[in-house]
């Protein structure tokens, strides 16, 4: 006798689109007997089956508990239904739900599988260079709108041949319902142009950009999210003219490597970071630089960490594909200029990099969404996000509970902004820094393209309280005209926020916070970064900060490490003196005027901020004394140390305040004593891992809490932050890192977001 039959509705939410869900749906339903249907729609996957009762719950077992592999699955209702009279089951055409949403799919590199068939000869896909299948892949960056299907793709202008059609069709095959599905025969294809016009014929293009990448050009290829520049990495000229065009003088460069093993020639390799370069992000991972030659040094200059990545398009295992004479590391670099936006579009692309590169390898698929390469490192043995965006953008955060649908935008410098939607938060990729027309136009197109793909209208705003970001300038239009409440959050308890949300951190419990930066505008105006707070989502008490130290000539400042060494050293009472090296930069006049900005206090502000510190430090000692990147003197700084020094200075701390002058007074007199820069950088660098922990130990006690949370631009410095993380690990105490959104500005957005959702409740 059999059972009866019964029938059952399942909706699976999650990321279950683009990721090989409904044919695992279908093979596990032929297993069963079941008949019925599956499809996607806007909220997820739907099915529908019938069948014996114990068929039924195998069927369900199986599917919550064997998803296929990249699948992430947030909820799994099943309801009761009648038994229906379905002829088969069957994968039925996609439902579009206007108010529904559901998370996409990030892009994903080159699977396996896909490797192996673009290297067979054997195969009808042998070399093609936009091989993919339902386990990698375009997604984000060629998505229009949801469901994820073909029609709502940059695919859709390319008509499936009949051999790609039936892999298409059939639920056995890897390709099935692959909306990317290419062939040679009727997908995108390649073109090398330059300004004389076509430089090869099809068939010949990847070898031609091999024979110019080899003789020392500089090519631009149309990859994932955008155009990269690609030259020799082992060719110190290439490089360097790559540098000048773009004008990049010494920011580093990220490095592609066909392999680990050519990785290995430069770099050390722990094992999870050797993980991180083969998950299906394939992120660009700093690792620790084994060497140092003219190679690195030009690469990445004062450096101790190389930024690699293993290739993660068909296009790029092509190119780097080894050879005896071809280079084994190439320079992969976003293709703009300086710090404009990526470029993306091809008339765009050719218009604003014309002037860089020789040559252009672009092809015919458009991309929709630009996403540069993510960067990522691995602290305490887990992923340390540094830039979010290819792989992981829009891949939901998810928080500790509903909040209501909030709009944050941002900071100004690697800003990202965020949506929310019930316990999702849809942090942006990396969208760049707010300052010039370009980055702003592709912040105000990335959140009406986040809006429409997650049908998320927002109930209010949040932004930073800094009156000139332009992503508040954009809060306060959008809240005026859409007549939406705006909350400002503080810059730093947005950091805090930001750490807590990221770790999923639910206690009421007050945290206690170290949020150091270079800059953020503080609740008394005032322009702060080194700043202690102790408090949660909705509210947060200061109780510590570096002293206020004068930043003559505001952000220009920035870039004059000695100049801003020179004024902290004058409110510290401290000569200047021709033994400074702050002193023999600057140039006579520029003393003079200096000295009148800070006796008169004109065009000077106060600030409290870390970033700045570790610059009159790093000017102090010689090691950088103009920075032509963001945060270049203490990292350079931070590369010099001598890691078996265990010094420390006593830092001074009168009631709220952290006694900054008596630092430098404790640091010149080091210098002054011949004591050599290595040892006066790593004894700096302990006296703020003490400073943290003393701190912590303090406050745990007046606050009744265990839990520190480090977050701000500073934190990505790996000394300082391992460091921290031992000694209060050794005292007892829980310690929240970033491990979702970068510690830097990049991460504010998800603070913002939390800490409006916590004042919005009643
Ligand atoms: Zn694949
Ligand atoms: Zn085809
Ligand atoms: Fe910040």
């Amino acid at each position: 006798m059999t059972d009866k039959l019964v029938g059952r509705r399942i909706l699976v939410k999650g990321i279950v689109q683009g990721v090989g869900f409904r044919p695992r749906v279908y093979g596990y339903a032929k297993e069963s007997n079941l008949t019925g249907w599956v499809c996607n729609s806007s909220r997820g996957v739907e099915i529908e089956i019938t069948g014996e009762e114990t068929n039924t719950a195998a069927f369900i077992q199986e599917l919550k508990t064997t998803p296929p592999p990249l699948a992430k699955i947030d909820s799994f209702e099943v309801v009761e239904i009648p038994a229906a009279h379905y002829p088969d089951f069957r994968i039925v055409t996609s439902l579009a739900e206007p108010d529904e949403f559901l998370p996409i799919s990030s892009d994903i590199a080159t699977c396996p599988d896909c490797q192996n068939e673009l290297f067979d000869p054997s195969n009808r896909r042998y070399r093609y260079p936009f091989i993919n299948c339902t386990n990698c892949g375009p997604r984000f960056t060629i998505i229009k709108d949801i469901p994820y299907d073909r029609p709502n793709t940059t695919m859709a202008p390319f008509v499936m041949c009949p051999d790609c059609q039936k892999e298409y069709e059939n639920p056995t095959d890897r390709r099935f319902h692959a909306q990317p599905t290419a062939c040679p025969v009727c997908g995108p294809k390649l073109r090398l142009i330059s300004s004389q016009g076509e430089l090869a014929a099809e068939e010949k293009v990847i070898q031609k950009s091999r024979e110019l990448i080899k003789a020392g050009k500089i090519v631009a290829i149309k990859g994932l999210g955008g155009y990269l520049l690609a030259c020799d990495a082992t060719n110190p000229i290439a490089v360097e003219t790559l540098r000048s065009r773009k004008k990049r003088s010494q920011k580093p460069f990220a490095l592609m490597a066909f392999n680990q093993e050519e990785i290995e020639n430069y770099c050390n390799i722990f094992s999870e970071e050797s993980e991180l370069l083969h998950s299906i992000q394939h992120p660009i991972v700093l690792l620790k630089k084994k060497i140092t030659n003219e190679i690195t040094e030009h690469i990445a200059p004062r450096q101790s960490r190389l930024g690699f990545m293993l290739p993660y398009t068909p296009l790029h295992l092509l190119l780097l594909e080894p050879a005896a004479d071809f280079p084994k590391v190439l320079v992969m670099t976003s293709g703009n200029l300086s710090e404009e936006p990526i470029a993306y579009e091809d008339s765009e692309a050719f218009d604003r990099l014309a002037s860089i590169a020789d040559a252009f390898l672009t092809n015919d698929r458009e991309i929709l969404m630009r996403t540069d390469d993510s960067v990522v490192s691995v602290v305490d043995h887990h992923p340390y996000p540094i830039r979010r965006a290819r792989g992981y953008a829009p891949a939901p955060i998810h928080l500790y509970k509903s909040v209501p649908t909030i709009l944050a935008t941002g900071g100004e410098l690697k800003n990202a902004f965020c949506l929310t939607k019930q316990r999702y938060a849809f942090v942006s990729h990396h969208i760049g820094d707010l300052q010039n027309y370009e980055t702003v136009q592709a912040f105000e197109s990335g959140i009406e393209h986040f809006e429409k793909l997650f049908r998320v209208k927002p109930e209010a705003i949040a932004a930073d309280l800094h009156p000139n970001y332009l992503s508040t300038v954009y809060a306060q239009e959008r809240s005026h005209k859409d007549n939406l409440p705006l909350i400002g959050v503080q810059h730093h308890h947005a950091h805090l926020a930001a750490c807590l949300a990221d770790n999923g951190w639910k206690s009421e419990k007050p945290v206690i916070g170290f949020c150091f930066d270079g800059t953020g505008y503080g609740a008394d105006s005032a322009i702060w970064g080194g700043e202690v707070l102790v408090g949660g989502y909705k509210t947060y008490a200061r109780t510590h900060h570096l002293s206020y130290m004068p930043l003559p000539g505001g952000d220009a400042a920035i870039q004059r490490p000695y100049r801003i060494g020179l004024a902290y050293l004058w409110k510290a009472g401290i000569k200047w003196d021709i033994v400074l090296p702050s002193f023999q930069e600057a140039e006579e006049n520029e003393l003079t005027i200096l000295l009148k900005l800070l006796e008169q206090g004109i065009n000077t502000v106060d600030t409290s901020s870390m970033g700045r510190l570790f610059d009159v430090v790093s000017s102090m000692l010689g090691v950088c004394q103009r920075a032509s990147y963001e945060g270049q003197a203490a990292i350079e700084l931070e590369s010099i140390i001598d890691p078996d020094e265990k010094g420390f200075y006593d830092m001074i701390i009168d009631g709220s305040v952290i006694n900054i002058p008596n630092l430098l007074n404790s640091i010149l007199q080091d210098i002054q004593n011949g004591i050599g820069v290595a040892i006066i950088a790593a004894k700096f660098h302990n006296s703020l891992v003490q400073l943290v922990d003393r701190l912590s130990l303090s406050l745990a006690k007046q606050f009744d809490t265990h839990t520190v949370a480090l977050s701000g631009g500073v934190w990505q410095n790996r000394f300082l932050l391992e460091k921290s993380i031992g000694l209060l690990h050794d005292h007892g105490f829980e310690v929240l890192i970033h491990n979702q959104v970068p510690t830097n500005d990049g991460g504010i957005s998800l603070g913002q977001a939390v800490v409006a959702a916590a004042l919005l409740e009643k």
